[in-house]
């Protein structure tokens, strides 16, 4: 089996890291290394999908949950408005292979896109 992801330790509190927001399968956390005012991980609790196109492919009502807890915490962190960024694939700058959605939001730059 492989080793559990750095967002799964930080689920089972194996790493420190304040969970802002969660559902049932979902929950959020800040980034750690900001790129914009407002810059959360919202990340689905099973660590099976390795990146967005699986998590489509496979459950598609999670995908549907993950993006509904980007607005909700969008909503609570920011004004609303947001960017929804799945890095796909070391090459785009995926480094970590367990599914999650970059939500940025306030003064966006082009550093935002990472
Ligand atoms: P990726 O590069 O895979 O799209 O995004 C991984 C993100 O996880 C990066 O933006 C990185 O800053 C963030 N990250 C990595 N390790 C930790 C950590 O231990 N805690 C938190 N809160 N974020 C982390």
């Amino acid at each position: 089996m492989s080793e559990p992801s750095i967002f799964t330790r930080i689920l089972d509190g194996e790493i420190p890291s304040e969970i802002i927001a969660e559902t049932e399968n979902v929950f959020a956390i800040r980034d750690i290394a900001p790129k914009a005012p407002v810059h959360l991980l919202v990340i689905p609790k099973t660590g099976e999908y390795r990146n967005v196109v699986e998590l489509a492919a496979g459950d598609p009502s999670l995908l549907a949950e993950v993006v509904g807890l980007a607005n909700t915490v969008a909503a609570e962190h920011a004004d609303g408005d947001f960017r929804l960024v799945f890095n796909t694939g070391a090459g785009a700058g995926q480094t970590v292979f367990h599914v999650h959605a970059h939500v940025l939001a306030g003064e966006l730059t082009e550093a935002s896109l990472g």
